[in-house]
């Protein structure tokens, strides 16, 4: 258990998931990147300057809030969210585009490019690009482009490029191959932020430690506030790169449980869910093994969810590989109980989550009858509400 904390070994592997499995032309780049990235980490001033934006900038550390009556609500336990949902952009994903923009600097490129799904992560690039005066370019599926119209504009308004992508199912996954074959053709003067804790070695290692702040922040504030660890983490997993965020400083704390919320769309039983923890098999996608909702061909499946950030048919090595050490658990739940854990959350504490944790919640009120008395769980609450506000009032107000 203790050499797993150190993992990804040196060629980039959770077990048997993660590695590299890219065209020849990016290999140079990724191993710059890992170069990059080996140094800057052992460099003190990068530390500072990173620690110093984070709180500056982006309004770390995040509160872990109790949740009074949501706890009482959902019986006789105490639940604590972590509330990354107030950070600048609205959610988690600042952490990371901070982090990385400032490696791209040190690098000396000046472009970067991402790909989005839900917009956050275009938006939160864009935002950490002007903030340094590189230019920025987003590919985003042309489906997304108009599911998630304010993020554009947002996006515009930050001097980025966004790009609409029509190939596929004009979504996160075709975004994401355009992306790459995008850095194929520049990758000397760009950076490629991709992000979640997917992709190839070495992203999924460096933007789960710029992510892990979140349970760092939160594993001194829990034993702060209740002189002891949680019973149980509960985040929901997209990509996974919260999820990691949240559990990975407690990888060694055996006894806090891990549960990670994937979207069951509309059920498992239908073609619209994106449960690749649940029902992905072993595959190569975007650049890593890990697990992937394939077909029997091994024809990468579409996803359709109401959460956009969770509406990907992949997932992050490492999630694959606590799954397979059983280190974590994983489970899915379905938009309409999604939907309902919004209106409970929004009721019960006067916070509007976004969609994408509103799936953890949900797990949480449908476990909580089973819980110990007593218990305490931390929720990743991953984002606000605001970019999904006209699916859940067209849903649940009607
Ligand atoms: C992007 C996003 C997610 C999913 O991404 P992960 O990498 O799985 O964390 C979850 N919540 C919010 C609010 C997001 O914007």
């Amino acid at each position: 258990m203790t050499r797993t904390q150190t993992l990804p070994d040196a060629t980039g592997h959770f077990g048997p998931f993660g590695g590299t499995f890219v065209p020849e032309t990016v290999m140079a780049a990724l191993e710059e990147l890992e170069q990059a990235y080996a140094a800057a980490r052992r460099d003190a001033a990068f530390r500072r300057e990173l620690t110093t934006l984070l709180r500056q900038y982006a309004g770390r550390p995040t509160p872990l809030y109790f949740a009074r009556r949501l706890s009482r609500t959902l019986g006789d336990i105490r639940v604590y969210l972590k509330r990354e949902d107030l950070l600048h952009t609205g959610a988690h994903k600042i952490n990371n585009t901070l982090g990385q923009v400032l490696l791209a600097v040190r690098m000396g490129k000046r472009r970067v490019i991402a790909e989005t799904g839900a917009g956050q992560h275009g938006v939160a690039t864009a935002t950490a690009c002007a903030l340094f005066g590189l230019e920025c370019e987003v590919f985003m599926g042309e489906a997304d482009t108009r599911r998630q119209a304010l993020n554009v504009l947002r996006m515009r308004l930050l001097g980025a490029r966004v790009t609409p992508v029509r190939s596929g199912s004009r979504t996160l996954k075709d975004a994401c191959n355009e992306a790459i074959r995008n850095w194929v053709t520049t990758v000397r003067t760009t950076h490629y932020c991709i992000g979640s804790v997917v992709g190839p070695h070495p992203y999924p290692r460096l933007v789960r430690d710029f992510q892990s702040v979140i349970g760092r922040e939160a594993r001194a504030q829990i034993l702060a506030a209740e002189g002891r660890l949680p019973d149980l983490a509960v985040a929901c997993v997209g990509g996974g790169s919260n999820a990691i965020g949240l559990f990975h400083p407690f990888f060694r704390d055996r006894r806090v449980r891990f549960v990670g919320v994937e979207a069951g769309g509309q059920g498992l039983g239908t073609s619209h869910h994106a449960a690749t923890l649940v029902r992905g098999r072993p595959g190569v996608l975007h650049g890593a093994r890990t697990l992937v909702l394939q077909d029997r061909a091994g024809q990468i499946l579409t996803t359709d969810v109401l959460a956009a950030g969770l509406d990907y048919p992949g997932v992050g090595p490492e999630h694959a590989y606590y799954r397979l050490i059983k280190r974590a658990e994983y489970v899915a739940v379905t938009d309409a109980q999604a939907l309902k854990a919004c209106a409970l959350l929004s009721n019960t504490e006067g916070i509007i989550p976004a969609l994408e944790p509103a799936y953890a919640i949900a797990h949480l009120a449908a476990i909580a009858k089973r819980l110990r008395r007593g218990s305490i769980v931390v929720v990743g609450l991953s984002g606000r509400g605001d970019k999904d506000l006209p699916v859940i009032t067209e849903r649940l107000l009607g």
